[in-house]
Order: structure tokens, then C-alpha cells, then sequence
């Protein structure tokens, strides 16, 4: 007998059966989708940003020369050699059931054809306000109870999105349109800005941090996500977000009832928030960084070698200033490598 499974997250009664779920809806993550005529769900390409490293993720049929730009040529065989690992973090196994996941399915198919529609100046989305609404929460609740992200939810506000999915998703969306309107729908409300057609040409973050919580805020690519699980917060100062917070206040609040409008920013624009954001990040990992070198040194430190601490401002040193592709600069891997080839040119 095959081992027993965990319960659906969602509906919490059928078996959680279904393995390769998208955490994140593809048209969302994608960068390049270019490909004449060709439509797939493995052609994500951008960095994946946690808290302490910035971790390269592309799909499996991602063109080489693209990688290329993106990742240079050195890491490019590497990668490719252990790319599974690098979608893992988008796609998992055993939270839903089949059920579940075709209510979501049926949820993302007619939301991504409203999001290909957008201009360039602050539009109003066509969806449906309650599809709309449920289509942005099902995001933020996939990426809370998937452990591959370090983004959680606290226990109280992912119930309520639980309770609110599992009552209102169906796979006859008609269906979940002749439901009357619950407290809890009505007490969630979100903001979406968007630079649109940015991931056309440029490469684009993923960021889920539990740091970003008040509101829960989630860079997807091109879409800047705040969500605000009580009416009361959505009128309270926002936290920073990478620069994000300049154009939140101009970002209508949407909802069930309200509908659904984004805030357009431009490439100029997005450009800011991604400097900012690596700027941020990098200084998170400089100290971070510190601690990954104590160890080192004290690695070798047992093996009689001396990482002096003008090789330790060397190592920084190149690390700051490293020119590397966007998908691997100031990366914990890059500093690694950085610090080996130190030690192999300094103590011998
Ligand atoms: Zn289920």
C-alpha cells in the first residue's frame, strides 16, 4: 500500500492527491514566452529572493542563449545540469486535492485572459469583482502553506483564506458567483501595481518575505501585491516595500464590492523598486555574509591556515563590486566562490 497521504490543505477532507501544483499561477513568473507558438508552463526565468539569498529559477524548456544573458556563461552548464531543483520552489506536490486544484484552475484561466488585457496608464481590470478578489487571495494563501517559501501567513489570517477559498471556489465559477457575500469576504480587500509588459524585456523578482506583513506584500514579477486582511489596515500607514510604498498611496483599494482597479507604473519606474530592492538585500546578505566567513575561518583555523582579515576586505571587496549576471550577483554562492579562489591564490 502506497504511503498515506496528507489531507488537501483547502477543503481538508480529500487526500491531498495532486502533484505538481503551481504555487504561482505561470503567466505571472513568466519572463520570456516569446517563443513563437509556443505556450508552455516551463519557461519561467527571474531570481527567486528570500531573506538571506538570491536564488536563479527558470523553466525547463528556457532557451540556452537566454540563460545565457541572464546567468553568464560559466554557470550556465552547472545549472542546467541541476535545474530541477530551481522550478521546485513554484511547483509542488501533495498540498491539494484534484478537486481543489481544478477550482483553481478554472480560477486562473479566467483571470489570466482578463490580466492580458491592461494599458498604460491606471486601468480598471474587466474581471469579475468576486473572481477577482478570490484570484489574488488564492495566490497569497498557495504561497503561505507551501513551505518552499520562508512567507507565512500568521495562523489566524491563513484560516480566514482557507475558510473563504474553500467556501467560495468552484469549478463552475457561475456557481461561485450565486453565493451571498460572507462577512469574511467582505471584511479582505487588496492594492495590485503593475509595470505591464516589463517581464516582455527584463528580468523580474519573485520576493515573499515574512518580513512584509503589514500589509502582506509580495512582488510577482511585474505585479506589486498588498493585502489587507482587515478593513481597518487598509487605511493604515504602509509598511516599506522596496520603494513600492511611493505609488501605494495612489493604488485604489479593491475589493468584492469595490472592483478591481491597478496602479501603472513605468519601466523607469520598476526599474527604481528592483535597484532598491537588490540594494536592500545585499546589505541583508553583507551581514550575513560575516557569518559565513567566521566559519570558514574557523574551518581552517582548525586545519592550521589563517584567513587574515585583510583577505577577509579582499573577499568583500570583490563581492561588493562583482559585475556578475543579474540572476547570480551577490549571491551566497557567488561569495563562496569568491572566497575559494582567495584562499587558493593567498594561503597555500
Ligand atoms: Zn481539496
Amino acid at each position: 500500500m502506497a504511503d498515506s497521504l496528507p489531507k488537501c490543505r483547502l477543503c481538508k477532507v480529500n487526500d491531498a492527491d495532486q502533484t505538481g501544483s503551481h504555487i504561482v499561477p505561470h503567466f505571472l513568473v513568466k519572463h520570456i514566452d516569446n517563443e513563437e507558438g509556443k505556450k508552455g508552463r516551463d519557461k519561467e526565468l527571474g531570481a527567486k529572493i528570500t531573506a538571506d539569498d538570491t536564488v536563479p529559477y527558470f523553466g525547463k524548456s528556457i532557451l540556452p542563449e537566454k540563460l545565457e544573458e541572464f546567468l553568464g556563461n560559466e554557470k550556465l552548464e552547472e545549472l542546467l545540469d541541476s535545474q530541477q531543483g530551481y522550478q521546485s520552489d513554484f511547483i509542488v506536490d501533495h498540498i491539494l486535492c484534484s478537486d481543489c486544484e481544478k477550482k483553481l484552475a478554472a480560477l486562473e484561466s479566467y483571470y489570466s485572459k482578463i490580466h492580458a488585457n491592461h494599458e498604460n496608464q491606471d486601468y480598471t481590470t474587466s474581471s469579475d469583482k468576486v473572481l477577482a478578489t478570490l484570484f489574488w487571495y488564492s495566490i497569497l494563501w498557495r504561497i503561505s502553506v507551501a513551505s518552499t517559501f520562508i512567507f507565512k501567513m500568521n495562523e489566524r489570517d491563513e484560516k480566514k483564506i482557507r475558510r473563504i477559498l474553500n467556501n467560495y471556489l468552484e469549478i463552475d465559477l457561475s456557481t461561485t458567483l450565486q453565493k451571498p457575500i460572507d462577512s469574511d469576504l467582505d471584511s479582505i480587500h487588496y492594492r495590485l501595481i503593475r509595470c505591464p509588459e516589463y517581464s516582455d524585456d527584463n528580468p523580474v523578482n519573485f520576493v515573499a518575505s515574512p518580513l512584509h506583513n503589514r500589509p502582506y506584500s509580495i512582488m510577482i514579477g511585474e505585479v506589486g501585491t498588498f493585502f489587507y486582511l482587515k478593513k481597518s489596515h487598509a487605511n493604515s500607514n504602509n509598511q516599506m516595500f522596496f520603494g513600492f510604498e511611493e505609488f501605494i498611496d495612489d493604488a485604489s483599494l479593491n475589493s468584492h464590492s469595490l472592483g478591481e482597479n491597478v496602479k501603472v507604473i513605468s519601466n523607469d519606474e520598476l526599474d527604481e523598486v528592483n535597484i532598491h530592492t537588490y540594494k536592500l538585500l545585499r546589505d541583508q546578505k553583507f551581514k550575513n555574509a560575516g557569518i559565513w566567513l567566521r566559519e570558514i575561518q574557523n574551518r581552517l583555523h582548525s586545519i592550521g591556515k589563517v584567513l587574515t582579515n585583510e583577505m577577509a576586505k579582499e573577499i568583500f571587496e570583490k563581492w561588493r563590486n562583482s559585475k556578475s549576471p543579474f540572476g547570480i550577483r551577490h549571491s551566497k554562492n557567488e561569495f563562496l566562490q569568491i572566497t575559494m579562489e582567495v584562499i587558493k591564490q593567498r594561503i597555500h
